[in-house]
């Protein structure tokens, strides 16, 4: 026997072992494979398991859910009396929307939030009272209304730059200040604050719509130049917030028709209209006009929006097409 046959001799059962050693780990790691697939009778899945395919891309669902996960009291400067934070989420986007309602005092003729009040299953009155729901038996089984008129209603979308940054290129932190100032004066109203910024675009896109709004473009334009609709937003969330508040019909404050008609699409009654006059409007003999006026007039021009565009801001409906002939030039 020569040195290298004993090591012929030698690797052969060397071989073979580790051969042996991997069937068995992998017998073992079939053995618990399978027994992890088992169902909880012990039997393995049906064939249909194991053909399965990969899941569908999850649809969005079709009909709208809104939830009001806390309510919270949040005195204001805008009024003197008490009024109440509600945070909703809902099954279409990710966004938390709110309402800010005034005047509905947990009493026995307040509105009341269907979904925040419903009892859930294995809360304390601890837990209730932390997100705000009262208890359940003080709950009213039907809602009355206060006053002869319907509550005042604004649908707001939120702006970061105008109503955090003090942006003057558009109206929206005016328009907020003033729904909250006129609702503390009337005692009773409701806000319901949408998550939709640069009507609906994002703060990303609506950031380069400003950079094409100075190079001459109109606001409309830009969100078109840049793949957007004109106006992305959408209202349904804010109805069925309604809806859950158990408020029928309301005043809107608006210019927008589009707000009125989705309502009630969605059957919510729109009883009046009070429209929302730009407060720097009421004096413009000054000729003093901010980015905000330019903006105006083209939500009014090419919009729909219902504003009486004052002679004095005639000029930015010629004014900006002659900017942008230039810049093209
Ligand atoms: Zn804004």
């Amino acid at each position: 026997m020569n040195s290298s046959s004993v090591a012929s001799d030698l690797e052969l059962p060397l071989l073979t072992l580790s051969l042996g050693s991997v069937v068995i780990a992998l017998s073992v790691v079939t053995i618990n494979v399978i027994a992890s697939l088992r169902n909880e009778d012990g039997k393995l899945p049906s064939l249909s398991f194991w053909t399965k395919k990969a899941p569908a891309k999850q649809q969005k669902p079709t009909t709208l859910e809104v939830t009001c996960q806390v309510k919270t009291r949040l005195p204001s400067e805008y009024s003197s009396m008490e009024h109440s934070l509600l945070l909703y989420t809902n099954n279409i986007d990710n966004e938390e929307h709110l309402a800010l309602v005034f005047g509905y005092e947990v009493s026995e003729d307040g509105v009341y939030s269907r979904s925040l009040e419903g009892v859930r299953e294995g809360e304390s009155p601890r837990d209730r009272a932390v997100r705000g729901a009262v208890d359940a038996e003080k709950v009213p089984k039907t809602s009355t209304k206060k006053g002869n008129k319907d509550p005042l209603a604004r649908i707001h979308s939120c702006c970061f730059t105008g109503e955090t940054l003090g942006s003057v290129r558009c109206d929206c932190r005016e328009q907020l200040c003033e729904a909250m100032k006129r609702m503390g004066e009337e005692g009773r109203g409701v806000i319901l604050y949408l998550r939709q910024e640069g009507r609906g675009i994002g703060l990303l896109e609506k950031m380069k719509a400003y950079n094409l709004i100075d190079q001459g473009y109109d606001t409309q334009e830009a969100n078109i130049q840049l793949g957007h609709p004109a106006d992305a937003r959408s209202y349904e969330i804010a109805t069925a917030i309604l809806q859950d508040l158990r408020i029928p019909s309301v005043r809107l404050l608006t210019n927008n028709p589009h707000k009125m008609k989705s309502m009630a699409k969605d059957g919510v009654v729109v009883s009046e209209r009070v429209p929302m006059i730009p407060a720097s409007w009421s004096d413009l003999s000054k000729g003093e006009f901010q980015d905000r006026d330019e903006y105006l007039v083209t939500k009014a021009q090419k919009m729909g929006h219902l504003l009486d565009v004052p002679k004095e801001l005639e000029v930015f409906s010629t004014e900006a097409s002659e900017k942008k002939g230039s810049i093209a030039a």
